[in-house]
């Protein structure tokens, strides 16, 4: 245990990364509560932390208002892979903007901090490359993966309105691209899908010419530099970039998965989605100098723990 015990809220807690960020802060003597509609997450993630007294799990929607009494509030919620927010792209935008408004909300009448999970796709397809967090984006405002990138930059302006006029304690961290145990198999995200796919012995599905980039970080890294942006003073609101800024085509990343599993799938190409961004990585200069926080998980290693859990799963 580190600290004083606080109270926490953690929206989207019964998701891929809110189960490992439940789980570190419990193991860190916090009292937890999870808060999840269970729409992509599973009851499964959090399982192993539900005889834990000092964990407690409630199903929500969170743009419906809670009453809550809490110290501290990371705001996860929401669908985070294309397939699943574009499912419903109304609830999406609705989860994003109105759950922003309910933690904000809560947030303001506690005192509680509040962290807001934003993401690389505020930067859309990005014209500047590395993306640090001076760059303003570039968003298709009315293409399908709108109702998640605008829902997301609407969340920041709230946010920092919130800053302005409420002085509200707010941290704003914006996520790349992050893979790990616990991503569900039928996510429908790049690293998942060519692990279930290896392992299935399916084809391997590469959509474009696989020449589009991302730079991946693994999931341990990624939570380690949340509870760093919660620990920092009021002054520190971000928007800060977390991820890990090794670049790499999916096709690569299509030949490291087929090496790491022993997979002999073949490569299939699909059509590349709409608005699918052309390059990603993330410049983390900032959250190097103020959170003292880099990725030490590299791109071989964390797929073989992934590639380790799905294994297990999938038998
Ligand atoms: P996930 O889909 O596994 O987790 C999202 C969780 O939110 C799920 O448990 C889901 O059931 C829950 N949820 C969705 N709508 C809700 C609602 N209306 N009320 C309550 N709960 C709701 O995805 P994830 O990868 O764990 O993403 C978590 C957060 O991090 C998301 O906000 C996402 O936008 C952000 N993010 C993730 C990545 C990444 O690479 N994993 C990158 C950028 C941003
Ligand atoms: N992708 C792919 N095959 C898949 C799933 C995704 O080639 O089975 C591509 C997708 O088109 C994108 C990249 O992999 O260029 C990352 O996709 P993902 O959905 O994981 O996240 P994004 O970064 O696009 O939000």
């Amino acid at each position: 245990m580190s600290g004083i015990k606080k109270r926490v809220l953690v929206t989207g807690g019964a998701g891929f990364l809110g189960s490992h960020l439940c789980e570190r802060l419990v193991a860190e003597g916090n009292d937890v509560l999870c808060v999840d509609n269970y729409f992509t997450g599973r009851k499964d993630n959090i399982a192993h932390l539900l005889s834990n007294p000092n964990f407690e799990a409630l199903r929500h929607d969170i743009t419906y208002p809670l009453h809550v009494e809490v110290d501290e509030i990371y705001n996860l919620a929401c669908p985070a892979s294309p397939v699943h927010y574009q499912f419903d792209p109304v609830q999406t935008t609705k989860t994003s903007v109105m759950g922003a408004i309910n933690v904000l909300g809560i947030a303001k009448r506690v005192g509680a901090k509040v962290f807001q999970a934003s993401t690389s796709e505020v930067y859309g397809d990005p014209t500047v490359h590395p993306q640090d967090e001076s760059y303003r984006g570039n968003v298709n405002p009315i293409g399908p993966r709108a109702c998640y990138d605008e829902g997301k930059r609407c969340a920041e302006t709230l946010f920092f309105d919130y800053l302005r006029q409420h002085q509200t304690r707010i941290k704003v961290v914006r996520i790349f691209n992050t893979y790990g145990p616990r991503m569900h198999p039928n996510d429908g995200r790049v690293v998942s899908n060519f692990i279930v796919q290896a392992l299935r012995g399916e084809d391997i599905t590469i959509y474009g010419d696989g020449m589009q980039t991302r730079a991946f970080c693994f999931v341990d890294d990624l939570i380690e530099g949340f509870v760093r942006m919660m620990g920092t003073p009021d002054d520190v609101v971000g928007p800060i970039n977390l991820g890990n800024p090794v670049e790499i085509p999916v096709r690569g990343l299509a030949e490291r998965v087929l090496s790491l599993t022993g997979g002999t799938s073949k490569l299939v190409f699909k059509p590349l989605p709409v608005d699918d961004p052309i390059q990603r990585c993330p410049d983390i200069s900032k959250a190097r100098a103020v959170l003292g926080w880099e990725p030490h998980v590299d791109l071989d290693a964390g797929l073989g723990r992934t590639i380790a859990y799905f294994r297990a799963l999938l038998v």
